[in-house]
């Protein structure tokens, strides 16, 4: 009569228990069934106490259905690959919602006839880029490669020099992305040079394109030397070779505060006949690759087979329509951030987390762009660090915050967070704070 295991409720009572009904039917059937079997089973070798499974399967339900979290980034990294680089503009944001239900991606709602998949998010593109005759969207920077070289040299070569053979993240490396089209590589110059003759010296009957990388993680200072796109450009037109120019980052025109990042509209008035980049680093929006230039190239690219493979989904069409027509951007307003605004945000917060008994110090700091783009650029920026035993309940916290550490303690930038954040980011440090043992 004692075993107080045979008071377990059953699966089908527990379902029906209202307040695990109510999660159910936010959180999803199959996952509410799955907790409820491994607080039985915990019960059953007395491990819960039967009289308390409601609440124990309660407290472990997930509060979403979804593993992504909003994180606080406090790394000084303005786009952080592993926080999702560029954080999308309250614009984009809403986009997102109202694309995500059924939506006329496809469907011109004046005539009720088919209409261009996406066709006004290529439009505003276009029209924030004059310079380029068409433009095509895909999937990542890496997809607009890969489109470039299957559409314009599969079984031919493209001529690339070796300083700008990259490696992107990962493990990925662009020459191998390039060689799984079917395009043969033609390497050219050293590892720190490359010369004009150079090009000419390997441009030959079998030459698809030549191909321009800019080095976007990297810099090598010194003995160096490349070919600018003009001077590429002029090769180019007189071998009747078109040249295709990967510029990273997206920066669509050029931006005051970062003279030596290459843009779309520069690279196409000096002469690319094709221009590369991503939509999620400087640009600001959603994962996505660009393709601007020559409108028979695009032309081309556009209808190869391989493009339906590589084509965005509605989400990244609605959310990059929104980033270029919209107003600025998260990303911009943190480049734009004035020190002295960043400093006075960092000493105030220290001063309250100070007060609330937390071991904290506002300090300058360093933030960098990150993410493949103007390596080596950095950013005074300004950050409050706190014990080094906060990074793990700071990362695991909610919401969860991602710093990093230095000369032994935990540092968090403030420039990649948006002021508005400062509050949330205090909360969190003092969770983090009581977490600890004493
Ligand atoms: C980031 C980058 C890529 C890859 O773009 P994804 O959007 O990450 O696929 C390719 N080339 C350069 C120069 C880059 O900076």
């Amino acid at each position: 009569m004692g075993d107080p295991r045979r008071h377990i409720p059953g699966t089908d009572t527990l379902l029906s228990d209202p307040r695990i009904a109510a999660a159910s039917a936010h959180i999803g059937h199959s996952t509410t069934k799955r907790v409820i079997h491994e607080v039985q089973h915990r019960a059953r070798s007395g491990h819960v106490d039967p009289h308390n499974i409601v609440d124990t399967v309660l407290a472990e339900l997930p509060d979403a259905t979804c593993s992504l979290r909003p994180v606080l980034n406090a790394t000084g990294v303005l786009l952080h690959t592993n926080l999702g680089r560029a954080p999308l503009s309250p614009a984009a944001t809403d986009a997102l919602h109202h694309a995500a239900g059924t939506t006329n991606v496809e469907l011109n709602l004046d005539t009720g006839d088919r209409g261009g998949r996406g066709r006004a998010t290529h439009d505003a593109l276009h029209h924030a880029v004059p310079a380029a005759e068409a433009v095509h969207i895909v999937n990542n920077g890496a997809a607009a490669l890969l489109l470039a070289a299957t559409a314009l040299a599969q079984d031919r070569e493209i001529v690339l020099a070796r300083g700008e053979m990259i490696e992107i993240g990962d493990g990925f490396r662009i020459p191998e992305l390039l060689e799984s089209s079917g395009a043969h590589l033609h390497e050219i110059g050293t590892t720190n040079r490359v010369t004009l003759d150079d090009y000419e010296h390997a441009i030959g009957p079998h030459t698809a394109c030549i191909l321009k990388v800019h080095p976007a993680n990297f810099v090598i200072t010194g003995y160096t030397a490349s070919v600018p796109v003009d001077a590429l450009h002029e090769l180019g037109r007189a071998l009747n070779v078109p040249m295709i120019v990967d510029i990273g980052s997206g920066l669509l025109q050029p931006h005051p505060l970062l003279p030596d990042e290459p843009d779309a509209t520069t690279t196409l008035h000096a002469g690319a006949d094709l221009v590369t980049a991503s939509g999620d680093k400087l640009l600001g929006g959603p994962q996505c690759g660009l393709l601007l230039g020559s409108a028979p190239l695009v032309r081309s690219l556009r209808r190869h087979p391989i493009a339906r493979a590589l084509r965005v989904d509605k989400l990244t069409l609605a959310s990059l329509e929104a980033t270029l027509r919209g107003p600025s951007t998260p990303l911009e307003a943190a480049l734009r951030c004035d020190t002295t605004e960043l400093r006075h945000r960092a000493t105030t917060l220290a001063a309250d987390l100070k007060a609330a008994g937390i071991d904290a110090t506002a300090i300058e700091s360093t933030a960098t762009l990150g993410g493949g783009a103007a390596p080596g650029h950095a950013l005074p920026s300004a950050a409050i660090t706190v014990p080094q035993n906060l990074a793990a309940p700071l990362r695991t916290g909610n919401p969860p915050v991602v710093g990093r550490t230095e000369s032994g303690r935990h540092l968090l930038d403030l420039r990649a967070l948006p002021p508005d954040q400062d509050p949330r980011l205090f909360q969190a440090i003092l969770a983090a704070g009581g977490q600890l043992p004493s």
